[in-house]
């Protein structure tokens, strides 16, 4: 993966969490943020009480930025 913002090869990694990892519309924090609940919300890993959520994530670390590639479902690891 390219970084859009300075054009280096970003690192590969992962972002994991014990919950649903999704993209919440807006900027206010939600006391329960699961994506059904939520209009407009993308999910980024399903929710899987026995794995966890893991999401494919690439770092620049000169940028300073995390991008997550959702338009390939492998990208979640509870999709795999
Ligand atoms: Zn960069």
């Amino acid at each position: 993966m390219i970084c859009p913002y300075c054009g280096k090869e970003m690192e590969k990694g992962l972002i994991q969490s014990p919950q649903e990892i999704a993209w919440l519309k807006g900027d206010k924090k939600h006391m329960f943020g699961r994506a059904v609940l939520h209009e407009g919300s993308v999910i980024l890993s399903q929710l899987s009480v026995m794995k966890g959520s893991a999401v494919t994530a690439y770092l620049c670390r000169d940028c300073k930025k995390v991008l997550i590639d959702y338009s390939d479902r492998i990208s979640d690891y509870n999709a795999r």
